[in-house]
């Protein structure tokens, strides 16, 4: 996998973690980068890496000795969707955190003095550690998109990326049963999309998926941090959403047409556009007989941006001509061009 090298690594010092080509590693770096308090991947330190995976020891602790009823208990959830088979995850693991807590450090322990290493899979870096399916998520199986080759023992992965890999579900958009990681051609974006979602991953930890506001995506995160850093180009963007499942794995990957900064940009500026795009989210906006969100407007509206690969595309032009809601005016299918 290529790296991507950001500005502001610490002259004279040795990068320790690469946001990669990797979309599951690329979100989790920036995740590492968010919960160190850094500015990009490339400032990250050895130090950092070390709290970091403190950090992730301790919730995946607490989250797979919780009961079922704690707020923290759907951060377990959010983990077993991507770590199925994974120490803090499975069904035969211990619920003692005296118990427990070894067995999760040792997933993020730096490499053995003396050790074989072989080149990360993610950025190159010597490792030691073999990893599969059970710790790094939609690898090693006759059904996901990636397969680990035959006589292969598992991927060699540094403690940076192991880190990272386990990192992702803080900078990813979770739901029970999910995950979604952006990609764009913004690394201020990017960083934006894993900040808003470090936050919301330590109200699910407290309070859980029923704590929190509903009426957000992973769609309505990224155009939020689109709009965040409306002075930066950001052409199209890239949501990857995955469940990592023990027998049915899937990957979906939706993307927006190019000039998306350009249509927020503009869908902002314009009031009359404005008033059209808050039409819309009202018309798919549906609640239940209690009055509780069934669909959120804002939610399926944003999502209207972004095409599956094998659907046609501009299904957000189709639904606006298609409106028998829409009243005239200028329409958001008029300004993306
Ligand atoms: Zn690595």
């Amino acid at each position: 996998m290529a790296s991507v090298t950001l500005a502001t690594a610490v002259p004279g010092v040795a990068l320790v973690l690469s946001a990669t080509r990797h979309p599951l590693q690329r979100c989790g770096a920036w995740a590492v980068a968010v919960l160190a308090g850094r500015d990009w991947p490339t400032a990250v330190t050895q130090e950092d890496v070390g709290k970091v995976a403190e950090r992730l020891t301790t919730d995946c602790v607490r989250a797979g000795t919780a009961r079922d009823g704690d707020g923290v208990y759907d951060w377990w959830k959010v983990l077993f969707a991507l770590y199925p088979n994974a120490k803090p995850t499975h069904a035969a693991r211990s619920r003692d955190r005296e118990e427990l807590r070894p067995a999760v450090a040792a997933m993020f322990a730096p490499d053995p003095p003396g050790a074989v290493l072989r080149p990360c899979v993610f950025c190159a870096r010597p490792s030691a550690a073999l990893w599969a399916k059970a710790t790094l998520p939609m690898f090693d199986t006759t059904k996901a998109l990636n397969t680990l080759p035959p006589q292969v023992a598992g991927w060699p992965v540094c403690r940076a990326c192991r880190v990272a890999m386990w990192a992702l579900p803080y900078g990813a958009w979770v739901t029970a049963g999910s995950a979604t990681v952006l990609t764009c051609d913004s690394a201020l974006v990017e960083r934006d999309f894993a900040r808003r979602n470090v936050g919301r991953a330590a109200r699910i930890q407290q309070l859980g998926f029923s704590g929190l506001a509903a009426g957000a995506s992973a769609e309505t995160v990224t155009l939020a941090a689109v709009r965040a850093h409306a002075d930066q180009a950001c052409h199209s963007a890239t949501l990857w959403t995955f469940k990592n499942d023990n027998q049915e794995p899937w990957l979906r990957v939706t993307a927006t047409r190019g000039g998306l900064t350009t249509f927020v940009v503009r869908m902002l500026a314009d009031a009359e556009c404005w008033r059209g795009w808050r039409a819309l989210q009202h018309a798919m906006h549906k609640t239940d007989k209690a009055g509780a969100v069934a669909v959120s407007g804002a939610a399926a509206a944003a999502r209207l941006l972004f095409d599956r690969e094998d659907q046609p595309a501009g299904r957000l032009a189709g639904t606006l001509l298609g409106g028998r809601w829409w009243r005239g005016g200028r329409c958001a299918a008029c300004i993306w061009r």
